[in-house]
């Protein structure tokens, strides 16, 4: 049989694009890490203090993680075999439920493949082609999809804006479709959290479904890593709440917490749940070691805000725009440096990357256009000596290139 050597003509028009984005100064290759996802790791052959992961507490690779992920392997193997609904819930995905729903203080919870499954999954199968969805404009492209499988109508509210999304609350209130108001907890561009309490207000209000995307909250915010809803204290005020079991918790994964009904409900409508198989038995057995290690090792939370305050501080001081004045202000381990114009913001990274730090360049479409940025996340494994390393890199290649004066 011949391989495929070229793209055929078929495709050709994929070609185009991709000379496209490389003309637009946007088209990137994929970084390879050689070793463990860790605060000082080796990217490309090359030694880089680490600031672009999501790995906040170091879960990665916490023995007791790693662990429990050989032991559920030796017990059970390395797949599930089937979807839930089939043959493929086993008893380790139900604990882990179960821990999710103690730990979240809710009635039930689902696990899904991944939170952008999660988001997709139960947004589509919660709401229907006669619904609304009122959504902020910076919510993640999960939730977009999502909205868009649904077939509910999207009106899309000024990013944090309550008024706004009063307003067209407001112009929907008459139809009998169902409402979902619906917002990120922590926004993964600009680290800014949502208003959440007067979200929740405005959702009573108007008879809406609430509902929140944790990702980048869980682990992170309230208590031992509860999340925005523990945050702010609106316990029983959100209907749906998603978390992801990828970024702190440190494995792969996404959840939904709830009711009971709408757990069950979700068993019988979301379609990764119905038609895409379980996790490995190991995925399991690592999320609940680390809920086990959100509980008993809250000094690491700690450690992790601790850096974040050393951080922005000292970005601060070298005079980078680290969000607050045309863009929104951080207020979690996310720290943007807010650069601008996409190419010199992409040159940036790969000047950092060469002088040792890794901090991914993100430009339009993911934020807008001429608000291009190096996104930055310190974690509660980065040392002092480590953050201060990375420091001096900013300090002198932000020289060189004339972003710092
Ligand atoms: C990362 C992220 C997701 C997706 O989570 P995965 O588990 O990586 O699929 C969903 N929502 C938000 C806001 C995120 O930042």
């Amino acid at each position: 049989m011949a391989t495929q050597t070229s793209t055929r003509p078929q495709l050709s028009y994929l070609t185009e694009q991709l000379n496209q984005f490389k003309q637009k100064g946007t088209y990137f290759r994929l970084r390879v890490l050689d070793d463990e996802q860790a605060p000082v790791c080796t990217f490309d052959g090359k030694r880089v203090i680490n600031l672009a992961s999501n790995n906040y507490l170091g879960l990665t690779t916490h023995p007791r993680l790693r662990e429990a992920a050989l032991q559920a392997t030796r017990k059970y193997g390395v797949g599930s075999g089937a979807v839930r609904t089939i043959a493929g819930t086993m008893k380790i995905h139900m604990e882990l439920e179960e821990k999710i729903a103690r730990f979240k203080n809710v009635e039930a919870s689902v696990v899904f493949q991944s939170g952008f499954a999660a988001n997709a999954g139960t947004v589509s199968a919660v709401l229907g082609k006669e619904d609304f969805i009122i959504s902020d404009e910076l919510n993640h492209a999960s939730i977009i999809d999502g909205a868009r499988l649904s077939r509910a109508a999207i009106k899309v509210f000024r990013h944090k804006d309550v008024a706004h999304a009063e307003e067209l609350l407001k112009e929907v209130a008459g139809q009998p479709g169902h409402k979902l108001l619906i917002t990120d907890g922590v926004f993964s561009m600009d680290g800014d959290v949502a208003p959440l309490p007067a979200l929740c207000d405005l959702a009573e209000k108007y008879g809406a479904i609430m509902m929140v995307d944790d990702a980048h909250a869980s682990g992170v915010l309230g208590r031992n890593g509860r999340g925005t809803i523990d945050h702010f204290h609106v316990h029983g005020r959100v209907d749906i709440q998603v978390g992801t079991l990828s970024k702190a918790v440190g494995a792969l994964g996404g959840y939904v917490c709830g009711s009971r009904d709408l757990i069950d409900f979700l068993y019988h409508r979301a379609r990764p749940f119905l038609f895409s198989t379980s996790h490995p038995p190991s995925v399991a057995a690592s999320c609940i070691a680390a809920f086990e290690v959100l509980e008993q090792e809250p000094e690491r939370i700690e450690k992790l805000w601790d850096n974040t305050r050393y951080w922005k501080k000292e970005l601060g001081n070298l005079g980078y725009n680290i969000g607050g004045v045309n863009t929104p202000a951080s207020e979690t381990p996310i720290t943007p440096i807010i650069i601008g114009d996409g190419k010199l913001t992409m040159d940036f990274s790969r000047e950092l990357f060469k002088e040792g730090v890794m901090g991914t360049g993100i430009a339009f479409p993911t934020v807008p256009e001429g608000k291009a940025r190096v996104r930055t996340i310190v974690t509660a494994t980065h040392t002092r000596e480590e953050l201060d390393g990375a420091l001096e890199v900013l300090r002198r290649v932000g020289k060189r290139m004339g972003i710092l004066r």
